[in-house]
């Protein structure tokens, strides 16, 4: 019983997280479900620092100080059930399972409520930055109790990314299933990201004719700006990149089919549940739908007609530069809408979720990292109760100044036939939720005509409902 902590599932992830937490000098237990796994560490990076192998889950458990702390790092799902039934019947009260996989929060949630009936934490913490981001530091976004995180978080804060002021990407997220939850927001986030970023790609290709290499320049350009972030970094590097075999643009060799593991639509499915619209990462959603080979798309191909207008580009550097306010506008308001999110779960399930926190996390380690999230973290300051990310001062400022650009792309694209779900939606999104008034009011009636579901008036208090069907006289309800 000497390990500091102990790391089960010693694949790309499990292995590189315990690798990162020997190297911050922490004693690390591992153990592996096949035993080759465990080994290969051992023989290949057993110099990183003390590590305590063990080829049962009993040893391993054993292996661990108390209160004791395990990592799990397996398979999403059924697999990691069974790892927790297996380590929870080995371990005692005060001590804290880890799920640092990609689990929906709401198994979490269930996974912690069972565990606090024996006594033990559970911590189903988000882990953002991929394989590399696991082993040089991650974000990470760990829930479960207050208690848990005393134990667990210095060792996090020590092994997760550093921001440019030195802050840890690591804080305590909130109760139980909190920390998945907003790791599974994250995810969404950087879906709209990829997807905006790639419109402003498909644009330059098709309208101006640039190749890969040329809208590569723009993005390394466009990173020294606002939009300063990983996602614009390895976007440039990729499409500089040339493919081996054909000497082609790598970008032009890669089939036009987008998959996804799940979390995009884990946020999606949980927006629609709690009535948030988080419209761009929904639509980056469906875009990879759309592009996965669906029967829709071949039935498509070469029979829809589309009319598009060949319009001239005078100026394209002014093209350019449109864009560019286009994709910051565009991805303000899918942050905004991510944020609104959080809040929303945050009310729903009684987690005490600090949104400037959340941004300051986000600022290294994980995918979605960039410049502009000092800038949400410093509107959180300023308003804690912020209620729309988009209303504060500083994103006032900013999108008024992208407005006209957005919607010269917006039109340019529709004209054109050129599809951009993000760069419409979330401008369809900021006229909405800024118009004074929405068709909603003939949406109302219409239900009102067909289900007397009601309606209130803009002149009077209460509830009404017309007698369509006799003599269309209006009665006000109690
Ligand atoms: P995988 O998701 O590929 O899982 C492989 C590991 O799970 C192996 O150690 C395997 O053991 C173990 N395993 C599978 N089934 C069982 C079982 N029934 N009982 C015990 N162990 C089992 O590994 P990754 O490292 O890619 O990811 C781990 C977790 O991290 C996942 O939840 C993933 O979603 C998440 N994640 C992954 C990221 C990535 O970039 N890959 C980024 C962020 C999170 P064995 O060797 O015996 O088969």
């Amino acid at each position: 019983d000497v390990a500091d902590i102990g790391v089960t599932g010693m694949a790309v992830m499990g292995s590189n997280l315990a690798r990162n937490l020997a190297r911050n000098g922490y004693k690390v237990a591992l153990h592996n479900r096949s035993v080759g796994k465990t080994e290969t560490v051992i023989a290949e990076h057993g110099s990183d620092g003390d590590f305590y192998p063990s080829e049962s889950m009993e040893d391993f458990v054993a292996s661990l100080q108390k209160p004791r702390v395990a990592i799990i790092m397996v398979k999403a799902g059924k697999p990691t059930d069974a790892v927790i039934d297996e380590l929870s019947s080995l371990m005692d009260e005060g001590d804290i399972i880890v799920d640092a996989g990609n689990a929906l929060f709401t198994d979490t949630r269930r996974r912690e409520a069972a565990l606090r009936e024996k006594g033990q934490h559970f911590v189903g913490a988000g882990v953002s930055g991929g394989e590399e981001g696991a082993l040089n530091g991650p974000s990470i976004m760990p829930g479960g109790t207050k208690a848990s995180y005393e134990r667990l978080g210095p060792m996090f804060e020590t092994i997760s990314a550093k921001a440019e002021d030195g802050a840890p990407c690591c804080v305590h997220v909130g109760s139980d299933g909190a920390g998945h939850f907003v790791k599974m927001v994250h995810n969404g986030i950087e879906y709209a990201d990829m997807q905006v970023i790639s419109e402003a790609y498909d644009m330059m290709s098709k309208a101006l004719g640039m190749d890969a290499s040329a809208i590569g320049d723009v993005f390394d350009e466009w990173n020294k700006g606002d939009l300063e972030s990983f996602l614009i970094e390895i976007t440039a590097t990729v499409l500089h990149h040339k493919d081996a075999t054909s000497g082609e643009p790598f970008v032009d060799v890669v089939l036009d089919q987008a998959a996804q593991k799940g979390t995009g639509a884990w946020t999606v499915k949980t927006a629609l549940d709690l009535g948030v619209p988080v419209t761009g990462i929904a639509e980056a959603t469906f875009a990879r739908s759309i592009s996965g080979g669906t029967p829709q798309r071949e039935a498509a191909r070469g029979v829809l007609p589309g009319e598009e207008q060949k319009l001239e580009i005078a100026d394209p550097a002014q093209f350019i530069d449109d864009l560019q306010k286009a994709l910051y506008a565009a991805k303000l308001v899918s942050y905004s809408q991510g944020f609104d999110e959080i809040a929303a779960g945050a009310e729903e399930f009684d987690w005490d979720i600090d949104l400037g926190d959340m941004a300051k996390i986000w600022r290294e380690g994980c995918i979605i990292r960039a410049r502009f999230l000092d800038r949400i973290t410093e509107a959180y300051t300023r308003n804690p109760k912020l209620s729309l990310l988009l209303s504060d001062e500083y994103f006032t400022t900013e999108i008024a100044k992208c407005i006209p650009a957005w919607r010269r792309v917006v039109a340019f694209a529709a004209a054109s036939g050129y599809p951009v779900p993000v760069f419409a939606s979330t401008l369809s999104y900021y006229d909405s939720v800024r118009a004074e008034r929405l068709p909603a009011a003939l949406v109302q009636a219409q239900r009102d005509y067909f289900g007397a579901h009601t309606y209130q008036r803009v002149d009077a208090e209460g509830t009404f409902h017309v007698e369509w069907s006799e003599d269309r006289r209006e009665t006000k309800q109690d």
